[in-house]
């Protein structure tokens, strides 16, 4: 089997200036995993899948936007490359970075970034600048660096990064012949959603192939686009979603009603929950990649929502991005002597 690079992939349909170089570690192609025994649980009468986007080359679907920001930087000139971040956005561009032989700077609120997101970052040697104040305020000054200096902003504020992150839609509709019914998605700066939005409406005007619904899922302690202003504190357990101002706010307002759908905020608990019911199928997820469902479930429970037809959840990042959410709410596992009898024992109960 020949993987070729995303942006090879599907050159045709994205809008990339001609001097983007090919920065690629064999991004997309993500697996949607049918969920046939949650679409029962959830009342059944539709189909369910998880586009699987923790498969990704670090672990999330960043990967997608990020070989398109790097590439185009790269062939621009540009000596380096810096972005504010949750984690995932930090780690991807590091990765990206170094493949294409750039400096990596990552600013990153103190103490809110998962442990496997900021070692990715280190590993694949980027300058990780932890700053004490929020995402936003990091972005901030980040953005204000990129206009004084010879420096490629690579948040995703980048348009050069909905590019490449649209192409989730193309293999959606790949896999299904058509585009699903519902899709459900976290949204924290609200770039993912957008794209999504761009790449389903571009290939339905080219060989109608139909819209989703758009189910943008924020977290309850994180929610502006559901309360309709900014969030001064952001809180939740689900640190990539963890925006009170999201960058792209306004577009994604606009795609979910456009789409007839709509944005909603879970909460934690329910986030967790829907993250445990995932790892009940065999997909571990980070919990702001559980949103989607959480969010789903909610409204299929409140009766707001009866699914219909073909109902994608997108699942953006990997369990193994934040052990400590699941090693913290477990109890310690138990130590033995290494004898049968105290394992016999234990297995007993
Ligand atoms: C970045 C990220 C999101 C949010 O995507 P936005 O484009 O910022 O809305 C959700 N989940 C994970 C795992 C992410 O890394």
């Amino acid at each position: 089997m020949k993987i070729k690079p995303l942006l090879q992939r599907y050159q045709a349909l994205l809008d990339l200036p001609a001097h983007t170089q090919s920065v690629s570690l064999l991004e997309g192609g993500t697996p949607l995993l049918p969920l046939p025994r949650l679409a029962q649980e959830l009342g059944g009468g539709f189909e369910l899948y998880a586009k699987v986007e923790g498969l990704n080359p670090t672990g999330s679907f960043k990967d997608r936007g990020m070989t398109a920001a790097v590439g185009e930087a790269l062939g621009r000139g540009a000596q380096a490359v810096i972005c504010a971040s949750t984690g995932n956005t930090a780690a991807s561009a590091a990765a990206y970075a170094a493949r294409a032989g750039l400096r990596c700077i990552v600013l990153i609120p103190q103490g809110k970034v998962a442990a496997g997101k900021l070692a990715g970052a280190l590993a694949y040697g980027a300058q990780v600048i932890q700053v004490s104040g929020s995402f936003d305020q990091a972005l901030e000054l980040v953005v204000q660096t990129s206009q004084r200096q010879p420096i490629a902003l690579v948040n995703s504020l980048n348009p050069h990064r909905l590019q490449g992150q649209k192409t989730a839609a193309f293999e959606m509709i790949e896999d299904l012949g058509r585009a699903p019914d519902w899709l459900c998605l976290p949204v924290g700066n609200a770039g993912n959603i957008t794209a999504y939005w761009m790449g389903f409406r571009q290939v339905h005007q080219l060989h109608a192939s139909g819209l989703p619904r758009l189910l943008g899922v924020q977290a309850a302690g994180a929610a502006p686009l559901v309360h309709g202003a900014p969030v001064e504190l952001p809180e939740t357990v689900a640190t990539a979603i963890r925006i009170g101002k999201p960058a792209r706010g306004e577009q994604a307002l606009q795609a979910a009603a456009e789409s007839g759908g709509r944005i909603v905020a879970a909460s934690d608990a329910e986030i967790l929950a829907a993250q445990r019911r995932l790892a009940a199928e065999g997909l571990w997820v980070e919990p702001a990649s559980a949103a989607g469902l959480a969010g789903l479930t909610a409204e299929i429970i409140a009766g707001r929502l009866q699914p219909q037809g073909r109902v994608v959840l997108v699942c953006t990042g990997h369990g193994l991005k934040d052990p400590d959410v699941i090693t913290q709410a477990l109890p310690t596992t138990p130590v033995i002597p290494a004898e049968l009898a105290a394992l016999e024992a234990l297995l007993a109960g």
